[in-house]
């Protein structure tokens, strides 16, 4: 037992970037039908899975991201994963190359 809970099928990774330092942080949408789901359109802060708290599209310092470089990805969120959810983490589009 590894202590770590699979992330429900249907459930998403939603990545919020730390506009300040690049960060990439992200927490688990579960589906609509999930105890877990968010409610509708409410507007309270996420909690991502390191325990950062973040208010995306807020105009302060975290909005949401698709696109990134996999070095920015929070270690501490990361870490949260079950193994065999951790390849969930890199499934996001990369950055033009420079
Ligand atoms: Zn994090």
């Amino acid at each position: 037992m590894s202590g770590k809970e699979r992330i429900p099928g249907g459930a998403e990774l939603v990545f919020v970037e730390n506009t300040r330092t690049g960060t990439v942080h992200f927490h688990v949408e579960y589906p609509a039908y999930h105890p877990l789901a968010r409610v509708a359109m409410s507007f309270a802060p996420f909690v991502e899975r390191c325990g950062q708290i973040t208010v995306p599209m807020s105009g302060a310092r975290f909005d949401f991201t698709s696109r990134f470089a996999d070095g920015r990805l929070c270690g501490r969120c990361y870490a949260t994963l079950h193994p065999e959810d951790q390849a969930r983490a890199f499934e996001h589009e990369q950055p033009e190359a420079a």
